[in-house]
């Protein structure tokens, strides 16, 4: 393991406020108030988009085809700050762990920090990013579920995450990877998906996310294709058609029970949006089909929803909806009353809903060694920082 805080990730707060994260939207309107005529400002947020989001720019120098005059103009401007590199941990499995914080949004603010982890695999690589800083879910076997929420991250801020980390794993093609940082294999790029598995529930931010989904699958610049975006829900119904037709990315359901009554206990938006409803959302999801499957996450916890009569239930429940189930192995946190289904409980599961017709993987917990896994995200990390310092400090 490794755990360090870098002197360059504790550089000073940009003054300037940045360009990295922007819609094509927000650079058109920036480009007209800086006086780009209207004829070339579809050129204009081109080049610039290019350099953001493809080269990984740092720096307007380097932006020869932007001009001087313009380049000079946005320099005084604008920054091409990302979000702070608070502390960066490298798992013994390569999986990646990044606390980040964000610039203040207002005087109060101190600069809210979300993690984000990156997972390396044989065939993909795969980013997982938050939305909100905190959560108001409450999900009780949930560790981030026990931190409030302190407010929604912008589009700018959740595209951030994927520019820091490509950044800090020398995954744009113009830049020289950081020290320790992985070179990138050939034309493809280290990080090919991306899942809003992290902190927060994406469909209570609705906007922001949908924008973001815009600029990450934008195949001019970072270009992660649409069927690799994947936004996970508890089950906000109202937002799940929306998702569809607005973002087009794959969803997601954390299920985790079969009946409301339990469901109910495990994730209380339940009260609000029933099994019916849910999952009669995802029948009519946009956009599903046999090749665009929903995932149907289930924590495996136990003695809670473990029994076999549950995963036949399950096979069940999902019968008319293109699906995909994934069996996640619980994480313990600090004080949870839960406890992971043993192995054996968790292949008996698996094997029901795997002849049934589902390939069922079960999610092998990567990164448990930096508390990257699902729902052990930040409050972890602040305690591993406060240790560091106390180990630092002597
Ligand atoms: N709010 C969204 C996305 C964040 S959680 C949602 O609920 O889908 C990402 C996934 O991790 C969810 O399926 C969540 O239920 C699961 N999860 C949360 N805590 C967990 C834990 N301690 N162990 C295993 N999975 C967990």
């Amino acid at each position: 393991m490794n755990f360090h805080e870098t002197s360059q990730d504790r550089a000073a707060k940009p003054a300037l406020p940045s360009l990295v994260g922007a819609t094509r939207k927000e650079l058109a309107a920036l480009l007209a108030r800086h006086g780009v005529p209207e004829r070339e400002i579809r050129m204009r947020v081109g080049q610039l988009w290019h350099w953001l989001y493809f080269q990984g720019a740092t720096h307007f120098d380097p932006m020869l085809n932007v001009g001087k005059p313009l380049r000079a103009e946005l320099a005084a401007h604008y920054s091409l700050a990302r979000p702070e590199v608070v502390a960066e941990q490298i798992s013994q499995d390569g999986t990646r762990k990044w606390l980040l914080r964000f610039a203040p949004v207002n005087a109060n603010d101190k600069g809210a920090e979300i993690e984000c982890v990156y997972i390396p695999e044989s065939d993909r690589g795969t980013l997982c990013i938050s939305s909100q800083v905190g959560c108001t879910l409450t999900c009780s076997f949930c560790h981030t579920g026990t931190q409030k929420l302190v407010r929604n991250l912008t589009a700018a801020e959740i595209v951030g995450q994927i520019v820091v980390a490509r950044e800090r794993l020398g995954d744009f093609p113009g830049l020289t990877p950081p020290e320790g940082g992985l070179l990138p294999r050939g034309d493809s790029r280290l990080i090919t998906n991306v899942v809003f598995m992290g902190m927060g529930e994406p469909l209570f931010n609705f906007e922001n996310v949908r924008d973001s989904v815009g600029v990450l699958a934008d195949g001019d610049g970072l270009s992660v294709s649409k069927r690799r975006i994947t936004v996970s829900t508890a089950g906000v119904v109202p937002q799940i058609e929306r998702l569809g037709a607005e973002a087009g990315s794959m969803l997601a359901i954390s299920l985790h029970a079969i009946c409301d009554e339990l469901r109910d206990k495990l994730v209380p938006l339940n009260k609000k949006y029933p099994l019916k409803e849910l999952l009669a959302a995802c029948r009519a999801y946009p956009g599903a089909s046999n090749a665009r499957r929903i995932t149907f996450e289930y924590v495996m916890l136990k003695g809670v929803n473990d029994s076999p009569a549950e995963a036949r239930e399950l096979v069940r429940l999902l019968k008319s909806i293109p699906a995909k189930i994934n069996l996640i192995p619980f994480n313990p946190w600090p004080g949870t009353k839960y406890e992971c289904s043993d192995w054996e409980k968790i292949e008996a599961f698996s094997e029901i809903v795997f002849n049934a017709g589902y390939a069922s993987p079960v999610r092998t917990p990567r990164g448990r060694d930096i508390l990257a896994a699902c729902g052990q995200l930040k409050s972890a990390t602040e305690k591993m920082r406060a240790r560091a310092r106390m180990m630092a400090e002597g």
